[in-house]
């Protein structure tokens, strides 16, 4: 028995393994991360549809062998309506009941201009009203408490995030943020504007702090200058940035356990060891890891 706070849920998000060492990886992972018991876990989709076979078969061998929720990412730049149809269809045949709808990075890469498929769905809340119609699935959507690059204002963010609800989203997983005042003040903004459905912290323990501050510089997402702090000072010292990145993302855990955040969700990049030890650290998951890894 999980003796998890009966009210705390957990999901973990994995990216499909691009060669076969990556495979092996994901694997372990999977094995690694599957006795916290997670709610459900989610396999990213290349944008334009670069992973939909890794990706089906991923997310199908979760839900088939290993017995796992687990919703399949789905992303609709660079399709008609028909082309995601029948992508949903596919999913589906495999078992999928649970996408993770989003619009995609723009064709030409992250900061240029998007252009929706004239046939297509033109963002992700249009997706999610399209899934909705195709199927009684579970609809997650992304929000973005740093606001997405592309939104004119927060306000237009927000703006999105509530059409999504309004068409028939679930829950929302947030882009990633260290700072948890930013995420409370967004939940208020969120809260404000009717939203209702759950709004899902996106918790990254940070492996590689040089790879975390360009991806950030990308996304919109800020590192603050006490994670630099932390971490900077020991990225030649494995052990030492392990263990402090896992105490950096336990005492985010808390405080947003604090705040009355009980949906987490944790950007695993596929490795189940920091994850683990962030879990263990919050003690708010229970001990089977804790008991579990010990043992392995
Ligand atoms: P949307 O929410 O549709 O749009 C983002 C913002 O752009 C909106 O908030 C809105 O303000 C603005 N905008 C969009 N359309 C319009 C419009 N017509 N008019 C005015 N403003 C508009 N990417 C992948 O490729 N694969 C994945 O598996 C993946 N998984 C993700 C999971 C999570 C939890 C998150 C947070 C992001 C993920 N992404 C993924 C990244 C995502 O694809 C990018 O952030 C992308 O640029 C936006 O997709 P979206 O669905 O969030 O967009």
């Amino acid at each position: 028995m999980n003796n998890r706070n009966a009210d705390v849920k957990l999901s973990f998000e994995f990216f499909p393994p691009k060669s076969d060492e990556m495979e092996r990886q994901i694997w372990i992972a999977v094995d690694g991360l599957k006795r916290w018991n997670p709610d459900f876990v989610s396999v990213t989709y290349g944008a334009g549809g670069s992973t939909r076979d890794t990706t089906l078969t991923t997310v199908a061998g979760m839900i088939a062998e290993k017995g796992l929720a687990a919703a399949s990412h789905l992303t609709c730049v660079g399709s008609t309506r028909e082309e995601v149809a029948d992508i949903v269809a596919e999913f589906k045949a495999a078992g999928v009941r649970h996408f993770v709808a989003l619009r995609g990075d723009p064709q030409g890469g992250i900061g240029t201009a998007y252009q929706p498929h004239p046939g297509g769905f033109a963002n992700g809340a249009e997706l999610t009203a399209g899934l909705r119609a195709m199927g009684n699935f579970e609809i997650s959507v992304s929000a973005y408490p740093e606001k997405h690059p592309e939104s004119a204002d927060s306000a237009a963010d927000i703006d999105m995030l509530k059409r999504k609800a309004d068409n028939g989203a679930t829950r929302a997983l947030t882009q990633f943020f260290f700072d948890n005042d930013v995420f409370a003040r967004y939940i208020d903004r969120v809260r404000a504007a009717g939203i209702t459905i759950p709004v899902v912290p996106g918790i990254l323990p940070i492996q590689n702090l040089a790879q975390v501050k360009r991806f950030a510089r990308l996304c919109g997402a800020s590192v603050p200058g006490f994670v630099d702090a932390a971490l900077a000072p020991v990225e030649d010292k494995p052990e030492e940035h392990a263990k402090r990145s896992a105490e950096l993302a336990a005492r985010q855990v808390e405080g947003l356990r604090a705040l009355g955040i009980s949906d987490f969700h944790f950007y695993t990049m596929n490795r189940a060891p920091l994850v683990s030890d962030v879990l263990e650290r919050t003690g708010l998951f229970g001990d089977r890891g804790a008991v579990a890894s010990k043992a392995a």
